[in-house]
Formats: C-alpha cells, sequence, structure tokens
C-alpha cells in the first residue's frame, strides 16, 4: 500500500507516521507513506497557495492550481489516476467497513489535506473520487484525519501487524466495542482483575469477553447494538444470562420508601 499526502505541513504528518508500528512497517516494505508540500507546486514568487473566497466571507480558499499539479505529478510518476480522497468535515464520517474497503480496493490512495476555509471546489469535482470526514467537528487542516484514514487503512495490510487478529478481536471489526482490557498488576488501588481471566479456561474467558462486549455495545452505542446479529445459539444464551442477571439485580434492589 502506498499513500501520498497532499499538505501544507509535511513535516507534522512525516513525524507521526513514520514512528512506532507504521515507521517499521515502512521500514520493512510493507507499506510507503509519502507526504509532499503543496506550496512546491505553486508559480508565485511567494509559493501562495490561497486566496481570498469569491463572493465575500471571511478567510482564504486553498487555490485549485497548486494542489492540481501536485496532484497531476503524483499521478504522473505513477502512470494512472490514483484514487483520491479529500478529507472534509462534509464528507461521509470515516469507519473501520471504510479502512477496510480503501484497503482492500487501492493500493495507492492520494489523500488530500484542506486548510483554512477549505479548497477550491473545482478541484474536487475534478480530482476527488470521494470525501471523508473524521466525524461531526471542524478542525483547522486535514493533517490528524489524514494520519487518521492512513493509520487506520495501513493496519489492515498483511504483515504491518504480527498476526490478523490484532485487528479482527477488537472494536468495530464485527460490529461491536471490544472488552474491558487488564494487564498486571492483579490489583491495583484495590481493583482486582476479573477472576475469571486468571482461570486460565479459554473457553470462558472467551465467553466472557463476548458478553462485556456485548453490554458494552448495548450500553454505549445503541445505534451499532440494534444492527447486530445476535441469533447464534450461543448468543442468545448470553443473551439470556444478561437478563437473568439483570433481572436478580434489580430484584435485590431496595424498595425507596417516601
Ligand atoms: N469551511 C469548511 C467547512 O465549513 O466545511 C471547514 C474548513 S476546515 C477549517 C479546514 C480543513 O480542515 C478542511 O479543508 C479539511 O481538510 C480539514 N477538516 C476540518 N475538519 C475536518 C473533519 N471533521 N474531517 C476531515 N477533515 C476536516
Amino acid at each position: 500500500m502506498r499513500i501520498d499526502i497532499m499538505t501544507l505541513f509535511p513535516d507534522s504528518v512525516d513525524a507521526m507516521l513514520n514512528v512506532s508500528i507504521l515507521g517499521r512497517a515502512q521500514q520493512r516494505g510493507y507499506i510507503s507513506i509519502q507526504s509532499h508540500q503543496i506550496r512546491q507546486y505553486t508559480t508565485n514568487r511567494q509559493m501562495q497557495v490561497d486566496d481570498y473566497p469569491y463572493g465575500g466571507g471571511r478567510g482564504a480558499v486553498m487555490q485549485a492550481d497548486p494542489l492540481y499539479q501536485c496532484w497531476q505529478h503524483l499521478c504522473d510518476l505513477e502512470g494512472e489516476r490514483i484514487h483520491t480522497i479529500y478529507l472534509s468535515p462534509a464528507g461521509t464520517v470515516f469507519r473501520q467497513a471504510d479502512a477496510k474497503r480503501l484497503q482492500q480496493n487501492y493500493n495507492k490512495l492520494i489523500l488530500v489535506c484542506g486548510h483554512y476555509e477549505g479548497i477550491d471546489q473545482r478541484f474536487i469535482d475534478e480530482c476527488v473520487d470521494e470525501e471523508i470526514s473524521l466525524g461531526d467537528f471542524v478542525l483547522t487542516g486535514g493533517e490528524i484525519p489524514a494520519m487518521a484514514v492512513a493509520d487506520a487503512v495501513c493496519r489492515l495490510v498483511p504483515g504491518v501487524l504480527s498476526d490478523p487478529e490484532c485487528f479482527t478481536d477488537e472494536s468495530h471489526w464485527d460490529g461491536l466495542l471490544e472488552y474491558p482490557q487488564y494487564s498486571r498488576p492483579e490489583v491495583w488501588h484495590d481493583r482486582r482483575v476479573p477472576p475469571i481471566l486468571l482461570s486460565g479456561h479459554h473457553a470462558n474467558i472467551a465467553k466472557w469477553r463476548r458478553k462485556q462486549a456485548i453490554l458494552r455495545t448495548r450500553n454505549r452505542r445503541p445505534d451499532m447494538y440494534e444492527r447486530l446479529d445476535l441469533s447464534s445459539k450461543a448468543d442468545r444464551k448470553l443473551l439470556k444470562e444478561i437478563a437473568d442477571e439483570e433481572a436478580a439485580q434489580e430484584d435485590n434492589v431496595p424498595l425507596t420508601t417516601e
């Protein structure tokens, strides 16, 4: 997987993506992430990349041509039109399923980071294949969303993580949030690790984790819970257990007297 990131701040992107797991994966040749300074594609002496918005209003808009020259250069280098994503608060909200789709369908991506008030619509119309948002909020620039997308996609590339289980056994892969995790020591600030996790009984641990994941998803993300398929025999048994435990808890709550 090769990802080219068009940005006005390549240093901040490089600082993040060239270290740790993604840095090592790049050194080993599984992925390549390159940042490109859009300013280098200007034709004016000041290397200006933005100008006032037509129609009036505050701020500046990134001009189409420097973006286009940078984008065209990247496509020319590869000898093909590369699937191009503009990070934008007006885009479709990014999900794990998108990371999976992008990793499975493309081996090259261009990510375009906007700044100021955004970028000239004509560049989007001509060169952008999809617009992706990190969420319903507005950031100062597209660098953090681009890094998030690059990270989420690259960690799915075979070889980047030691085992596919590293990402399949995680929140959002199969519509569930992950169960709670614990590490040493067994007791910390008088808080104990759930005894089942110390039992060494793998089947029971797996059952406990699935139950916790179901409960967490139901309590924190009812929207995700509604979409879950819990029709298997094992899941129906877990749901029954949860319902029984909750009913028992309710029975134990003393009635309030007024
Ligand atoms: N005027 C734009 C609007 O109202 O939609 C916001 C521009 S924002 C201040 C500057 C740049 O940050 C955008 O061009 C985009 O690249 C990036 N950005 C901001 N919020 C984002 C988000 N939630 N998701 C993805 N990119 C975002």
